[in-house]
C-alpha cells in the first residue's frame, strides 16, 4: 500500500538536484510514489537554491501559489529543503505560514522521521542544525545513464560574492572507500557515467589527513570495469594542478572537458572576489591543458556587474573571453547576497548596466561557441546516448566526451550505449548528426 504521492520542485545546481535524489529515495522508502500533478500530491517539497536573488524570489512565488491548494486540502504537507531553507531558517514560516517543515542542508537524512512526526502531530517543524550525515541515504537516481556522487560537502573558499559556504558549511570530504563503493554500486545498477560532485573537487581529501586526494581517487575510479565515462564538477582554477591535467590525459574514462569557472577577466575584480588566482595564471592553465590535450573543451562561469566593476574591468573580461575561446559559458548578473562581503561593498552597479554587460558578453560568447562547433561538421564523434531529446522525443540525444549535446535519430534501445555520430549541423548549444551504422 502506498503512503501517498509526492512532488519535488527542484532549483539550483547539480548538487541540489542530487540532494533531491536522496529526498526522493527517502520518500519512496517511506512508501510514497512520485507524481507530477500538484492536485494529486500529498507531500510537496521545494528543494531550493539561494545563490542568486532571482531563484529565491521564484521559489517563494511558487510556494505562495500553493496557499489555496493547502486551504482546500489541509492534510497536504509542504516542505522546504536545501540552501534557501538553511539561509532563511528563521523567516520561512513567517513568510509562508502554510509550510509544514523546513529542513537544513545537513538534515536531509531526517526527512522520514519528520514525515512520521507530522502524521501524528501537525506542528510546523524547523530542523536546521549544522550537524548531520548524508551518508547511506536511499537514493532514487533520476538520470538513467549518469550517476551523481558527492565527494565533498560544503566549501572553505569564501569567494566574496558567494553564499554557499554559509549555507553548506565547511568542506568535508567523504572517505574514499565510501565514494568508490557508491561508484561500484552505481555501475552494478547499470550506470555508465559517473559525475563526481563537490564545490571544489580539486581540494578533495585535504581534511582526511593524507588518506586521499582527487588525483588518486580519479585513478582508482578509472580502473573500475563497466565504467564508460567519469566527469567531475566543479574545479577551482587555483587548485587545478599539472598532475590533474596529466591524469585526465592518461586516463581511460575521465572526459576531456574542463569546467573552470573564471568569474572575471580583471585581476582587480578577481582579488575583490577572493578567488586566489590571476588572469595570467588562468591563461597559462588553459594553454597547458590545450598543449597536453588539444581536443579538450573548456567551459566557464562568469559574473558581470560585481561591485566596482568599471568599463575597463568589463573590457578585460571580454578580452579574456576572446583570448580563451570557451566552448560555452554560464553567465550571471552579480546578485548581492546578504551576509557575504561583496553585498556590503560600495559602488554597486546599476541594474541596467549589469543587464547591458550580460547581453554584450552573451553575444560574444554565443558567436565563439558557434565558431568552435561549426568545424565539427563532418566529424564522427563518440556519443553516450542519454535518452529521448527533451524538445523532440522522437529523436535521441547524448553527449560527446567534451560534453557537447548531440541530437540524432536512432532506436530507443541505444540508450546507455556509446555510439558514433557523424555531425551534420552545428549550432551554439547543440549539434545534430546521423548515427554511424556498423
Ligand atoms: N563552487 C563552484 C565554483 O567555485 O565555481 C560553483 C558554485 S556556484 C553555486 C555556481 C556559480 O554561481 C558560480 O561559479 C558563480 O559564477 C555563480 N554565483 C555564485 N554567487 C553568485 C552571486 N552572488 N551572484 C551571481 N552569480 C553568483
Ligand atoms: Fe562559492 Fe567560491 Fe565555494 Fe564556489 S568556491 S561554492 S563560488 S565560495
Amino acid at each position: 500500500m502506498i503512503a501517498g504521492k509526492y512532488l519535488l520542485k527542484i532549483s539550483g545546481c547539480q548538487m541540489s538536484f542530487h540532494d533531491a535524489e536522496a529526498i526522493a529515495g527517502q520518500l519512496q522508502h517511506a512508501g510514497y510514489a512520485p507524481t507530477n500533478n500538484e492536485l494529486e500530491a500529498d507531500v510537496i517539497i521545494f528543494q531550493t537554491c539561494c545563490v542568486r536573488e532571482t531563484a529565491e524570489r521564484k521559489i517563494y512565488g511558487q510556494i505562495n501559489q500553493l496557499q489555496a491548494l493547502k486551504r482546500n486540502k489541509p492534510d497536504l504537507i509542504i516542505g522546504m529543503t536545501g540552501c534557501l531553507a538553511q539561509k532563511d531558517q528563521d523567516k520561512v514560516l513567517k513568510l509562508c505560514p502554510h509550510i509544514d517543515f523546513v529542513l537544513g542542508t545537513k538534515r536531509l537524512g531526517e526527512l522520514e522521521a519528520i514525515l512520521a512526526n507530522l502524521s501524528l502531530n501537525r506542528h510546523p517543524i524547523v530542523d536546521v542544525a549544522e550537524e548531520g550525515t548524508l551518508e547511506n541515504l536511499p537514493q532514487a537516481r533520476t538520470d538513467g545513464v549518469r550517476a551523481y556522487i558527492n565527494i565533498t560537502y560544503g566549501c572553505n573558499n569564501f569567494c566574496s560574492y558567494c553564499i554557499v559556504p554559509y549555507v553548506r558549511g565547511p568542506e568535508m570530504s567523504r572517505e574514499p572507500n565510501a565514494v568508490v563503493a557508491e561508484v561500484k554500486d552505481a555501475l552494478a545498477s547499470g550506470y555508465k557515467e559517473i559525475m563526481l560532485l563537490g564545490q571544489n573537487v580539486n581540494t578533495y581529501g585535504r581534511d582526511l589527513g593524507g588518506r586521499a586526494d582527487f588525483v588518486s581517487l580519479l585513478k582508482t575510479i578509472d580502473n573500475l570495469p563497466g565504467l564508460a565515462r567519469t566527469r567531475y564538477m566543479t574545479s577551482h582554477p587555483r587548485d587545478f594542478t599539472q598532475d590533474m591535467i596529466l591524469t585526465v590525459k592518461n586516463s581511460r574514462t575521465v572526459c576531456e572537458h574542463f569546467h573552470l569557472p573564471i568569474q572575471s577577466g580583471s585581476n582587480r575584480i578577481l582579488k575583490l572576489m577572493n578567488r586566489g588566482y590571476t588572469r595570467e595564471h588562468y591563461l597559462e592553465l588553459v594553454d597547458n591543458i590545450r598543449t597536453h590535450i588539444p581536443h579538450s573543451s573548456i567551459t566557464t562561469d562568469l559574473i558581470v556587474g560585481f561591485p566596482g566593476e568599471t568599463e575597463e574591468d568589463f573590457a578585460a573580461t571580454l578580452d579574456l573571453v576572446e583570448k580563451v575561446r570557451f566552448d560555452a559559458a554560464y553567465t550571471f548578473i552579480f546578485s548581492p547576497r546578504k551576509g557575504t562581503k561583496a553585498a556590503t561593498l560600495p559602488e554597486q552597479i546599476p541594474s541596467n548596466v549589469k543587464k547591458e554587460r550580460l547581453s554584450c558578453l552573451n553575444t560574444i560568447q554565443s558567436r565563439i561557441s558557434r565558431d568552435i562547433n561549426l568545424p565539427l561538421i563532418g566529424q564522427k564523434l563518440e556519443v553516450l546516448v542519454e535518452g529521448p531529446s527533451k524538445n523532440n522525443p522522437d529523436i535521441l540525444s547524448g553527449r560527446t566526451r567534451t560534453n557537447k549535446l548531440v541530437h540524432f535519430s536512432g532506436p530507443r534501445d541505444l540508450v546507455g550505449h556509446l555510439v558514433l555520430v557523424t555531425i551534420k549541423r552545428a549550432f551554439t548549444w547543440t549539434l545534430h548528426g546521423e548515427l554511424v551504422s556498423d
